[in-house]
C-alpha cells in the first residue's frame, strides 16, 4: 500500500524523534508542512528546560522575523505525541490550521481540548486534529528511552499514565 502523505510526514518526525533518542532525550520530533513542503522540523531537546519541547523548538525556526505564513497555507503539525497544553496552545496561537500525531499521551496530552467558551479571535480559527498516525512507531521509540533513561523523573515513575499506555501498546502488538 502505498503511503499517504500524512505517513510520509511523520516519517519525518520520527526522524527527528530518533535524533533526540540518541541524545538521550525523550524522543519527541516534529515537522512543520504545507502540503508535501516541509516548512522545518525540530526534536526536544534539554530534559531539564519544560520550553524545549519539539513543537516550541520547531515553531521558534519556522516563526522567525518577518515571516508570511498565513492559514491559508494549510500548515500542518506533525510530532511524534499529542501534544502538551503549551504546544496545543501556542498552536492554536500561530497560522496552523491541522495537528497530526502519533501516540496519545494519557499524561498530559491536550489535542482534545478545545476553547470553551472560544474568545472571539478563536471562533473562526479551527484546528482539525488527528492522532494514531505511525503510533506503533513512535510508541517502540518512547518504550527504548523508557527501558535505558537515567532520568530520575521516569525512573521514579514520573508520567505513570503515559509509561502505562507504553507498555500496553507494545504488548497488544506484540
Ligand atoms: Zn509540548
Amino acid at each position: 500500500m502505498p503511503l499517504s502523505d500524512d505517513e510520509r510526514m511523520m516519517d519525518h518526525a520520527l526522524a527527528e524523534a530518533r535524533i533526540a533518542l540518541y541524545q538521550g532525550v525523550f524522543p519527541v520530533g516534529a515537522v512543520l508542512a504545507a502540503g508535501t513542503r516541509i516548512v522545518g522540523r525540530a526534536h526536544k531537546t534539554m530534559a531539564s528546560n519544560h520550553l524545549s519541547h519539539a513543537e516550541m523548538n520547531l515553531y521558534h525556526k519556522v516563526f522567525v522575523g518577518d515571516y508570511n505564513y498565513a492559514r491559508a497555507e494549510n500548515l500542518t503539525l506533525y510530532t511524534t505525541l499529542e501534544p502538551c497544553v503549551m504546544c496545543f496552545g501556542t498552536t492554536l496561537h500561530l497560522p496552523v490550521t491541522r495537528v497530526v500525531f502519533a501516540m496519545t499521551d494519557d499524561y498530559g496530552g491536550c489535542g482534545a481540548t478545545r476553547l470553551e467558551p472560544a474568545p472571539p479571535r478563536h471562533l473562526s480559527r479551527q484546528v482539525a486534529v488527528e492522532g494514531g498516525v505511525r503510533r506503533l512507531d513512535a510508541c517502540r521509540l518512547f518504550k527504548e528511552f523508557l527501558d535505558n533513561t537515567t532520568e530520575a523523573f521516569w525512573r521514579q515513575g514520573g508520567a505513570q499514565h503515559f509509561q502505562a499506555a507504553v507498555y500496553a501498546e507494545l504488548n497488544s502488538a506484540n
